[in-house]
């Protein structure tokens, strides 16, 4: 998608604080963190939304969570624990067409969510 901010950031057309990366997703920094630990996770492929997962890209969100577990080893968060959130089209608060997840972490997080 040429005019993704994501696909973007995958193809490093616009810089970004990458903590992670390999051949099919990356994860970075969030630029408005809501909590210390405010990481992004994509896949490299344009994937809109959760509307688009189908069982040809499936794996990728697998991988995705595998990620997610690494990192929160690596972070050292896994046993303070964590929050991992998707946000789908506009009632769930998606402002970027291209499917991610929100690792937070860092601080005691509210429930429900507003
Ligand atoms: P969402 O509201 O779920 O679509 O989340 C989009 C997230 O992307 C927000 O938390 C933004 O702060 C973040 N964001 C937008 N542009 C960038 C960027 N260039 N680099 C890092 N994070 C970004
Ligand atoms: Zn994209």
């Amino acid at each position: 998608m040429t005019d993704c901010i994501f696909c973007k950031i995958a193809n490093k057309e616009i810089q970004s604080n990458i903590v992670y990366e390999d051949h099919k997703v990356i994860a970075f920094k969030d630029l408005n963190p809501q909590s210390p630990v405010h990481i992004l996770v994509i896949p490299k492929e344009h994937i809109e939304s959760t509307n688009y997962i189908n069982e040809d890209n499936s794996h990728l969100i697998g991988h995705i969570f595998v990620v997610i577990n690494k990192l929160a080893k690596d972070l050292g968060i896994h046993q303070e624990g964590y929050r991992i959130v998707n946000n789908c089209g506009e009632n769930g608060g998606q402002t970027v067409s291209h499917i991610h997840f929100h690792l937070l972490a860092g601080r005691q997080l509210l429930w429900p969510p507003g």
